[in-house]
C-alpha cells in the first residue's frame, strides 16, 4: 500500500488541519478533538483446527467520546496496523458528526487473511476478540458498539451479538451491543445495502448541483453517467446496483484479480454471477480484460468510485485519473498527495467521511430499534387501513392530481421498515450534502469539498465540547 509522504491517520489529521484554520476555536480543543482518546491493542491465541495456535494482532480504537456509545465498524484485513485502525477511528467521529448521529467514532480491526481460516475458526477467533472488548469495557450499547466493515459481514455481527448476550444474561439492551446483525437476530432492514445506497444518494445529490456539474462539462443529473466502481464487495456491488438502476452506466469494474471494462455498460448482477461461477470478473462476456486491477482507476469515465482500501489513489496514479468527479465510497482511498493532483485538475472529490455515511446512518436506526424493544412500520396497518383511504381522497381532492402508487400504499397501508430506513437515509445524504456545500459556498477561501466537510463536522463537535465543559 501506498502512503505517499503521510501514514492513513497523518493524512486525517492533516485534513483536520487544513480545515481547522477556518474555524474559530481555541487550539486546545482541536487538538483533543483531532487525538484517539483510547486504543486497545491486543494479543490473544487461537487454536486452529489442526491443533495449531496462532498468536493474533488485533485493535479497537475509540477516538472520541464527545458522545457515547463510540461506533464503527470492525475489518478483517492483513492490511490492519494501528495507524490503520486510528485513522478509521478518527473517520468515524467526523462522519456521525456530519449526518448528525450521536456517537463518538471508534473503529476495530483483526490482523488477519479471512479467506485463510475455516468458518469454525473465525468464530473462535470473532467470539475471543468479542471478549476480549468486554474485559476491557470497549464494547456495549452505552460504551462502544461495533458494526460491520471491510471482511466482515451479519455472519461476524452475530457471533458477537451472542458471545456478549451470553456473558452480559441480564441486560435487556444486549442486543443494541453490534449494529449490522442479521435481521432475525435484532438487525434493520436495509443496512446491509445502505453503505452503497448512500453513496447513491450522496451522488445523486451533487450530480444535482447544475453549477458543479456544468463546470466540469456534466450535464446534471445521474442519467448517463459513466461510472467506474472499484471494489465489488458489499459496498461497490450496492454503489453500482443503484447507479445501474438509475440510468447511469457502468464502464469499468476494479477487482484484486484484474479489472474490466465495457463502453455499454456491465450488467453487474450478472457479473456478480460470472464472479461466483469462475472465480474472478475477468473474461467476462463482452467485456475487454485490462492489464492490471489499478487500471480501471484511469478509464475516461463521469464519476469514479474507489469503493476498496484506503490509498489506492496516490501522486503515481493521479495524473492519469480521468473522472470529473470522485466519489470516495471508501475510507481514505486518495493520500493527500492524491488529492492535490485531483483537485488542480478541476475534478470534484466527494470526500469520504461524508459520502459513506449511510452505514453508519443505518446503524443508528438498528441502535434505536434495538433500545427501544420495537418494530418499525406498518404498526398500525389494521386500525387505520378507511381513515387513510379518506385521507388519499381528500388529498387528491385538494392537488387535484392522483397520487402515484408507491406513495398511494405508503399512505394506505403504513409504511414497512424498509421503506422507512431508506427515507430515512435519502433524507439524511440530502441533507448532509446541502450543509456542506453551504459551508463550502460561504467562504470563498475553503478550498475544496472535503475541507468544507471537515470544518461543518468540526463545527459540531467543537460545540458539543463546548457545551460540556471539560471534566473535572
Ligand atoms: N464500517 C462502516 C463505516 O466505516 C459502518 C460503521 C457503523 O455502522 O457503525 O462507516
Amino acid at each position: 500500500m501506498h502512503n505517499d509522504d503521510n501514514s492513513f491517520f497523518d493524512a486525517v489529521k492533516k485534513s483536520f488541519s487544513k480545515a481547522a484554520e477556518f474555524t474559530k476555536w481555541d487550539k486546545g480543543l482541536l487538538e483533543q478533538i483531532s487525538a484517539c482518546n483510547a486504543v486497545y491493542r491486543m494479543r490473544f491465541p487461537v487454536k486452529k483446527e489442526d491443533g495449531s495456535i496462532e498468536v493474533i494482532e488485533a485493535y479497537r480504537v475509540q477516538h472520541s467520546h464527545h458522545k457515547t456509545p463510540c461506533k464503527g465498524g470492525i475489518r478483517f484485513s492483513m492490511a490492519v496496523t494501528q495507524d490503520e485502525v486510528m485513522a478509521l477511528a478518527a473517520l468515524m467521529t467526523y462522519k456521525c458528526a456530519i449526518v448528525n448521529v450521536p456517537f463518538g467514532g471508534g473503529k476495530g480491526g483483526i490482523k488477519i487473511d479471512p479467506k485463510k481460516y475455516t468458518p469454525y475458526e473465525l468464530e473462535k477467533i470473532t467470539r475471543r476478540y468479542t471478549s476480549e472488548l468486554i474485559k476491557k469495557n470497549f464494547i456495549g450499547p452505552a460504551v462502544d458498539v461495533p458494526a460491520p466493515d471491510y471482511g466482515t459481514g451479519e455472519r461476524e455481527m452475530a457471533w458477537i451479538v451472542d458471545t456478549y448476550a451470553a456473558m452480559h444474561p441480564h441486560e435487556i439492551d444486549a442486543a443494541g451491543c453490534v449494529t449490522g446483525k442479521p435481521v432475525s437476530q435484532g438487525g434493520v432492514r436495509g443496512r446491509k445495502e445502505a453503505t452503497g445506497l448512500g453513496v447513491f444518494y450522496g451522488l445523486k445529490e451533487v450530480c444535482s448541483m447544475e453549477e458543479e456539474m456544468l463546470k466540469r462539462g456534466l450535464t446534471p443529473g445521474v442519467e448517463g453517467k459513466r461510472i467506474v466502481v472499484q471494489g465489488l464487495g458489499n459496498v461497490g456491488y450496492h454503489s453500482a446496483k443503484f447507479f445501474s438502476e438509475a440510468g447511469a452506466i457502468i464502464v469499468g469494474i476494479a477487482e484484486f484479480e484484474g479489472s474490466i471494462s465495457k463502453p455499454d455498460g456491465i450488467d453487474v448482477e450478472a457479473l456478480l454471477e460470472h464472479r461466483k461461477r469462475t472465480g474472478s470478473i475477468m473474461d467476462f462476456p463482452g467485456a475487454i480484460n485490462l492489464e492490471n486491477n489499478g487500471a480501471a482507476l484511469e478509464l475516461d469515465c463521469d464519476i469514479l468510485i474507489p469503493a476498496a482500501l484506503e490509498q489506492v489513489i496516490t501522486k503515481e496514479n493521479a495524473p492519469r485519473v480521468k473522472a470529473k468527479i470522485i466519489g470516495e465510497a471508501a475510507n481514505g482511498p486518495l493520500t493527500p498527495d492524491a488529492d492535490e493532483i485531483l483537485l488542480a485538475k478541476g475534478a470534484l472529490v466527494v470526500p469520504d467521511m461524508y459520502l459513506n455515511a449511510g452505514g453508519v446512518t443505518v446503524s443508528y436506526f438498528e441502535w434505536l430499534k434495538n433500545l427501544s424493544h420495537v418494530r418499525y412500520g406498518r404498526m398500525e396497518k389494521r386500525f387505520n387501513e378507511t381513515m387513510n383511504e379518506r385521507i388519499l381522497q381528500e388529498i387528491e381532492e385538494l392537488t387535484g392530481k392522483k397520487v402515484d402508487d408507491k406513495n398511494r400504499s405508503l399512505i394506505k397501508h403504513g409504511a414497512d421498515e424498509i421503506d422507512l430506513v431508506h427515507s430515512g437515509l435519502e433524507e439524511t445524504m440530502i441533507t448532509a450534502t446541502r450543509e456542506i456545500m453551504a459551508e463550502w459556498k460561504s467562504n470563498e477561501n475553503i478550498p475544496d469539498m472535503r475541507t468544507a466537510a471537515y470544518v461543518v463536522a468540526i463545527n459540531k463537535v467543537a460545540t458539543t465540547y463546548a457545551e460540556l465543559g471539560i471534566f473535572p
